[in-house]
């Protein structure tokens, strides 16, 4: 038994507090933008979407925000999650790297979303709101939000993108399943909605319609719901910031440190997770990690996008921020990663990629699930398709490693499993997965509708 593959903490190490990044930076974030006046907004004008408490914790300068008791006992249901060192992916692959990962499967709603759900359900229960608005693509943070939602007797308004709502249908069940209400977006529920449907009734929606919906939807409740978004936001990336913390002490368990550091990113936020504690060592404890976030080659913000002021959703409902974007009108195409889907990128990682503090790369569909398919036989867990992102660029390093024979750490976030996603890898096994060409005309014209600033 000399070979140790989990390492495992106990319910007492469950962080006591999330991390900001955001005194730590070299250079602070840019303001965020009202959509009408275009000018900084303040905690004001934030009111009508957020709690108090998530939106100080968006602008906080301090260091570490305390994790409520009530929400730390909430994670004990899957906090913490395992670390483990993939050792027969590394026989697999003759490599003499080690491949550690951390694994946010083991969470009810299968991914990491839960970890900031809670959170988000928690203060706005405080804050007496009879329910939350959101939307989901693929269903994942939909998933998440209704399960955090039912912990704390809240309502919740699920706008979900109609081609996924028609394509799976098992991801509407299962968000009702925990007591949320699902809508396929575009609705006539809203105006935002039905300015859509007047121009195409066919319109199979998107994200950036849908969170105007949802959007919509709270501001007009007369204060009784509030909009809750599962990425992107600071706040967001910080509940995030358990998923590196653990990791860290995990390593030190392992008698490790990683020299890289690798997440998907759609948002930024599993990607935030883990990296931002250890980019805080890089930037504080004279650590040189390198942070590598890898996204869709058809969804490229961080490699292809430009980093300027756009909007976060289609109806300019939502801020104006500073981020990576592809523009706010750009469809990307419909790979089966549909986390990793949204036209934007996190200010907060935006940010960090413009100063040079992470790396980024992009990947294609055809080239994911070859890896996943070999990380599913030698490891046994069947990754989603978003992480499998992460994965291909780990094993793409450790293969690196078998040609230069360094022994290099490499440490990866393995944010959620595949099982609601087995038609990607039906589709892969009978030899018709689609693959798609990075969309350089479409984002060219989208990038044409950037608001002016
Ligand atoms: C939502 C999701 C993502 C993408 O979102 P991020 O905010 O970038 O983390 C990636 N993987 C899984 C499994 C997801 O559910």
């Amino acid at each position: 038994m000399s070979e140790t593959t989990k390492f495992l903490l106990t319910e007492r190490d469950i962080p006591e507090s999330w991390l900001n990044i955001q005194p730590n930076l070299p250079q602070p974030l840019p303001p965020v933008l009202h959509p009408g006046t275009h000018q900084p907004i303040g905690p004001a004008d934030l009111a009508p979407l957020f709690p108090m408490q998530l939106i100080m914790q968006e602008v906080s300068q301090d260091e570490a925000i305390p994790i409520p008791e009530e929400i730390r006992d909430i994670y004990k249901l899957w906090r913490p999650t395992p670390l483990m060192r993939a050792r027969r992916l590394e026989k697999a692959l003759d490599t003499p790297a080690h491949i550690y990962y951390k694994y946010e499967g083991v969470s009810p709603s299968g991914s990491h979303k839960l970890n900031t759900a809670v959170p988000q359900a928690y203060y706005n229960k405080q804050e007496g709101m009879q329910g939350l608005t959101t939307e989901t693509g693929a269903g994942q943070w939909g998933t998440a939000l209704s399960i955090a939602c039912a912990m704390f007797q809240m309502e919740c308004h699920v706008y979900m993108v109609k081609i996924s709502y028609q394509q799976k249908p098992a991801r509407a069940a299962l968000i009702r399943t925990y007591g949320a209400e699902v809508y396929a977006s575009p609705t006539d529920r809203t105006n935002a909605g039905r300015g859509i449907l007047a121009e195409d009734p066919d319109s199979p929606g998107s994200l950036g319609i849908a969170i105007s919906e949802a959007v919509e939807a709270a501001v007009t409740s007369g204060g009784k719901y509030k909009y809750s978004l599962g990425s992107v936001l600071n706040h967001v990336l910080m509940h995030q910031t358990v998923i590196g913390q653990e990791a860290l002490k995990q390593m030190e368990l392992a008698g490790e440190y990683p020299d890289i550091v690798i997440g998907c990113i759609g948002g930024g936020s599993n990607f935030g997770g883990i990296a931002l504690p250890f980019i805080k060592e890089n930037l504080t404890q004279g650590k040189n990690t390198r942070i590598v976030a890898v996204e869709p080659a058809s969804c490229p913000s961080l490699t292809k996008g430009i980093y300027t002021y756009d909007f976060g959703d289609t109806a300019h409902m939502a801020p104006i921020v500073k981020m990576h974007t592809l523009g706010h009108t750009f469809v990307p195409p419909k790979i089966h990663a549909g986390g990793l889907r949204y036209h934007g990128m996190a200010p907060l990682i935006s940010a960090l990629y413009d100063q040079g503090i992470i790396e980024a790369r992009a990947v294609r569909q055809s080239d994911l699930f070859e890896g996943a398919l070999l990380f599913a036989r030698t490891e046994g867990i069947i990754p989603a398709p978003e992480p499998s992102h992460a994965l291909r660029a780990t094993i793409d390093e450790a293969l690196k490693c078998r040609e230069s024979g360094e022994q290099k750490v490499i440490l990866f976030n393995l944010c959620g499993h595949g099982h609601f996603d087995l038609s990607a890898y039906d589709s892969y096994l009978s030899g018709n997965l689609e693959d798609y060409e990075y969309p350089a005309e479409k984002i060219e014209e989208a990038l044409h509708h950037l608001p002016q600033i």
